[in-house]
């Protein structure tokens, strides 16, 4: 789960830190679902039967899910600094396999005892969540568990009426819980997100999935060792540690590379995949463009409708040129109001075109954005435009940056809100 980084910062909740200063329909959502998983509680725990065994196993899984919380405090505490968005933390590994071991109201308590661990030594010291958002993100994944648990249940159920072979039909039967607990998961999520007004956070990144379904499947591992030959629990502990630790590295390097403010590409990364480009150009004899586009009279903007607005434009910009480019284009922001975009492999007048079309859409942008007095709708919003084309325009990267930036000045002199090309 991706979306808006705040670097090394506390999190400042956009809609304020407490329940009810969030929006109505998030709150009943929060509060129908912590009912939900209230009740369904209750009534596990009077009607559930727990075994001698069952507890062994559930203290096992209790200490091997704190030891593991423990070592990786760092790791977490690093990852939650990186990005405040709804991110995929390791205790599903030891909840899932309380789902496929243990009765329902133990898995509950399982992740009460987890998250409420979450809370106590990682996010109540950094400040970065407020209880009740926790609180909500512990009933999400009880419920995700009871679902898993009464299909894995069923599952066995029917295994056993129907005398189905073991071995061939019980990894069906977890493969099924496992998707049934990422499924509800994530429309969870993603209906938080909506109704919080956060369309960045309703979709789950590739990446991100494939790390939920990789903790589930070490959950189940986790299970089957527990279950048939305990001891080797111990071996899940280190490749567990070690995800984790690659999780916060990729974070890293998506932070060394990305402008914080706009997600774009940040100038060195930008510089990065223009040299790539300009070698490329260099071994296949073939055309590239750089365009540099500075906003109009941007100050204007700050002045008029603050800051914070300003920076609604910025994003607004970056989310323009992320949907008008094709996936092998570049856009970066090079600080400010500007930015720059490589268009690689083009025809110069494909590159013209392009920047004309960027020029119109800026133009059409309307932004709704927060002010000193409420929202307001910002537009009039204009683009100069500078374009440099490999090889007429420059052969090196530094003549192309000149000749663009020239080419800017050229737009700003001549009245602004449009293209410049320069050649040398
Ligand atoms: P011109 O048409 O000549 O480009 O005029 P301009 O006002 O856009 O250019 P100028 O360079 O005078 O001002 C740029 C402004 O951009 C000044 C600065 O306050 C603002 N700015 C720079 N970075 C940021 C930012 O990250 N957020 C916001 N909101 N404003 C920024
Ligand atoms: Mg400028
Ligand atoms: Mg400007």
């Amino acid at each position: 789960m991706s979306g808006s980084a705040r670097p090394f910062s506390r999190s400042l909740h956009p809609r304020g830190w407490t329940l009810w200063r969030q929006p109505r329909a998030l709150v009943r959502f929060f509060l129908t679902i912590e009912l939900a998983v209230a009740a369904l509680t209750v009534f596990f725990a009077f009607r559930d039967e727990v075994t001698t065994k069952h507890w062994w196993q559930f203290a096992v899984l209790c200490g091997f899910a704190l030891l593991q919380a423990e070592a990786s405090r760092k790791i977490e505490k690093a990852r939650r600094l990186i990005t405040n968005a709804p991110h995929v933390n390791m205790t599903s590994v030891w909840v899932f396999a309380g789902v496929l071991l243990l009765p329902y109201c133990l898995a509950g308590l399982l992740v009460i005892i987890v998250y409420g661990h979450l809370w106590l030594r990682i996010q109540r010291k950094m400040g970065t969540r407020p209880i009740h958002r926790v609180i909500f993100s512990a009933s999400m994944i009880m419920l995700c568990a009871y679902a898993a648990g009464g299909i894995y249940t069923a599952g066995r159920m029917l295994q056993q009426s129907h005398g189905w072979v073991s071995s061939t039909t019980t990894p069906v039967i977890i493969a099924v819980a496992t998707l049934v607990f990422l499924v509800i998961n994530n429309i969870l999520v993603a209906t938080a997100a909506s109704l919080h007004g956060r369309p960045s956070h309703v979709l789950v990144s590739w990446p991100d999935l494939a790390l939920e379904i990789a903790t589930l499947c070490l959950g189940s591992l986790t299970a089957l060792a527990l279950d048939n030959v305990p001891y080797l629990i111990v071996l899940i502990l280190p490749p567990l540690l070690v995800l984790h630790r690659a999780v916060l590295v990729k974070q890293l390097e998506e932070l060394a590379i990305t402008d914080q403010k706009t997600g774009l590409l940040n100038a060195t990364a930008w510089h990065e995949a223009a040299k790539n480009e300009l070698s490329r150009a260099e071994r296949q004899q073939s055309c590239f463009g750089v365009l540099m586009v500075d906003l109009d009279y941007f100050k204007r903007v700050n002045d008029t409708y603050g800051h914070l607005a300003g920076d609604e434009v910025l994003k607004a910009i970056a989310r323009m040129l992320k949907d008008e480019l094709r996936d092998y284009d570049s856009a970066g922001r090079f600080g400010g109001e500007e930015f720059a975009v490589l268009i690689p492999d083009s025809s110069p007048t494909d590159v013209v075109s392009t920047a004309e079309r960027l020029r119109k859409r800026v133009t059409e942008l309307e932004v709704l954005a927060p002010t000193e007095n409420g929202e307001a709708m910002i537009t009039n919003l204009s683009a100069s435009i500078g374009v440099a084309i490999y090889p007429s325009s420059g052969t090196s990267l530094e003549q192309l940056m000149l000749t663009a930036d020239s080419a800017v000045y050229t737009a700003k002199s001549n009245g602004r809100n449009q293209v410049v090309t320069l050649s040398t």
